[in-house]
């Protein structure tokens, strides 16, 4: 089996995939380059491995009594129960039985015929000082690092062909690619976009956002026109300044910036200068259609753990972890009546699972940690 598959496997979870992913992660923010992450979707993953390729990968593997195996799985059959009644007997041929000890292993084996052909193009993720792989699976999730589009397109080339020759389909919609330049490349972009804020901050003057508030009193003018009752004009200021300032968090990296951030351009969402300037992977296709392309300062959610590609963490600690917090001492504060034993236990069983997922393999910044040890407090 090889070592890239975490799924249904001994001594091994998502926290290992994430772990592995964050150390090239780290090491490729201390570096110059780039690296690109894909992240596909199998489509009905454990139904579609079709059966007849299925049993060939065994018996290539060297597995023994394939044709019991196959004997089993040919003629097995299901009902289901509807009501009173009992379905029709359903025959089962392109798929794993559900519910079989066997079924997990028979599709690690089967995935891992497509994992030997990804390790066998010798494309690497290429990040220095670290072990090189390109990809990284759990279950029906396959990750793909690599540094340049053409690798990229390579890969998908090859997992195109096992997609044709398997049955297992890829779903080009919830799949999606996200990349980053980290290092000297990145710092010139970076330059970049300072000498933008820089020239936007002198061209504009200190409120660059005043043809938005310009444009929203001209909308309140002319809606004005059209109604009688005229609104008190303090309320519409309050609600200017409000919408003013609510715009300036930057949608795509969540950081909440300073005016001078943002492109002049009459748009009620702009990202930020920095965001703007970075660079992001373009030309990925697999089998002819462009992947969908996510911004590397987007947090993105694998296997549960969202996190973007400088290993920002803020959205996993603040949905899951702060928010299941601050819900239980919110519940804890309003049920007093509850005895102190029960509290502990509720905390026991409610926070510890929610940490041990991902708290651990998340960055905390020691004022987040902080915060954290506050709350729990
Ligand atoms: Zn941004």
């Amino acid at each position: 089996m090889e070592g890239s598959k975490y799924g249904f496997r001994a001594h091994r979870g998502v926290q290992m995939v994430i772990q592995r992913a964050h150390w090239v992660q780290q090491q490729a923010m201390k570096e110059s380059g780039t690296l690109i992450r894909i992240d596909l979707d199998f489509k009905n993953a454990f139904h579609s491995a079709g059966n007849s390729c299925f049993w060939a990968i065994l018996r290539g593997l060297g597995v023994p009594d394939v044709d019991f195996l196959e004997d089993l799985y040919g003629k097995s059959w299901m009902k289901i129960t509807v009501g009173t009644g009992c379905s029709a007997p359903i025959q089962l041929d392109t798929e794993t039985v559900q519910g079989s000890v066997l079924s997990p292993l028979l599709f690690d084996l089967f995935l891992n015929a497509l994992l030997r052909l990804l390790d066998a193009t010798g494309i690497k993720h290429g990040i220095k000082r670290t072990p090189q792989w390109n990809h990284a699976a759990f279950a029906d999730d396959l990750s793909i690092y690599v540094c340049t589009v053409r690798d990229a397109n390579k890969i998908l080339d090859v997992i195109h062909e096992f997609e044709s020759w398997s049955g297992l389909w890829i779903s080009i919609p919830k799949s999606l690619a996200t990349g980053a330049m980290y290092g000297t490349g990145m710092e010139i972009r970076q330059e970049g976009a300072k000498a933008d804020a820089a020239k936007r901050k002198r061209d504009a003057g200190p409120d660059i956002l005043k043809l938005q508030i310009q444009a929203l009193g001209a909308m309140d003018e002319a809606l004005d026109a059209n109604n009688i009752a005229k609104l008190s004009t303090k309320g519409q200021e309050a609600w200017r300044i409000n919408s003013a300032t609510m715009y300036r968090q930057c949608p795509i990296c969540n950081i909440k910036k300073g005016n001078c951030h943002f492109p002049t351009k009459l748009h009620l969402n702009p990202p930020c200068l920095e965001c703007k300037h970075a660079w992001k992977p373009s030309g990925i296709k697999f089998s002819r259609t462009s992947l969908k392309v996510i911004h590397g300062k987007t947090p993105i959610r694998l296997l549960g753990i969202r996190y973007n590609m400088w290993l920002d963490s803020t959205a996993q600690r603040h949905y899951v972890v702060m928010d299941g917090i601050t819900d239980m001492a919110c519940f804890l504060r309003k049920n007093r009546d509850i005895s102190i034993e029960n509290r502990l236990r509720l905390i026991e069983c409610t926070l510890a699972p929610l940490l041990a997922f991902s708290g651990l393999v998340i960055i905390w910044p020691e004022k987040e940690f902080k915060r954290l040890t506050a709350t729990f407090v």
